[in-house]
């Protein structure tokens, strides 16, 4: 694809959707699209990236949707953190079939399954190779994984925010109900602000502008996507200050 557009990325936070893990409009996990994304992650370990990860659990559950099956919200969000812990136990299982060593880490307490999160141990576990695959949100209801993907990321000295989607990038409008959206592949914080560009939650968004941490988000299908963003290749949209 397109000629270098930024420096490679030596550490990065990888954030991906509970959608991304299941087939279009289902909600089981689809390992195929876990053992795709873990032979990405293969791809960039080998070449020295060290990998964040963090997982969402939109395809079991969303705690806002939980008021309508008669669910209280917190209760609902600690459901959907715990539905971060079944894709994150996933993926972590795919990446070592693949040859990538990787450590589950859950800001809930789930010993049982994984590592609790404690920032000095996920940044060695990269340091040496491992791929981190945090789960169970920031642990408090009322947040989501996108700001959990912020808030890692700059805590753990991440240099950007990747975002996989089910969509190439940012476009102008809603590119599944407009035949005419423009893709955007540059943008400012302040110009995704001003146009009210939808990439992820205003908390999480603030975060991403207050430290200076760029955001890429692209199509989670496309199978180079990932390891051309962190070579600094064009692809996707990419949002920086
Ligand atoms: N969640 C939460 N606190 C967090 C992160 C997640 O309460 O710090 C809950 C919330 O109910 C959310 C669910 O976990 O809806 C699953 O996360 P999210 O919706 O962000 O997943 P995604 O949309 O990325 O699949």
């Amino acid at each position: 694809m397109g000629s270098p557009s930024s420096t490679p990325v030596r550490r990065l936070l990888l954030k991906v959707s509970g959608e991304g893990f299941a087939k279009e409009g289902e909600t089981a996990l689809d390992t195929d699209r876990v053992r795709a994304l873990a032979k990405q992650l293969r791809v960039l370990t080998s070449e020295g990236v060290q990998v964040a990860t963090v997982i969402g659990g939109g395809n079991i559950l969303r705690g806002a949707q939980s008021a309508h099956l008669g669910i209280t919200r917190a209760t609902g969000d600690y459901m959907g953190m715990l539905a971060t812990v079944i894709n994150g136990l996933a993926l972590s299982d795919s990446l070592e079939s693949n040859g990538v060593p990787s450590r589950v880490m859950s800001a809930i307490d789930v010993h049982k399954v994984c590592e609790p999160f404690i920032r000095r141990r996920a940044i060695r576990h990269m340091e040496k190779g491992r791929v981190v695959v945090l789960v169970g949100g920031l642990g408090n209801p009322y947040f989501t994984t996108d700001t959990t993907a912020a808030q890692r990321a700059a805590e753990l000295d991440c240099d950007a925010l990747f975002k996989a989607t089910m969509v190439d990038g940012v476009y102008d409008k809603d590119p599944k109900k407009h035949d005419d959206a423009v893709f955007l592949p540059e943008l400012s914080f302040a110009e995704v602000l001003e146009k009210q560009y939808r990439v992820m939650d205003l908390t999480a968004f603030a975060l991403c502008r207050e430290n200076d941490l760029p955001i890429v988000v692209f199509n989670m299908d496309d199978p180079d996507a990932v390891v051309q963003a962190a070579r600094g290749d064009k692809v996707g949209t990419r949002i920086s200050n």
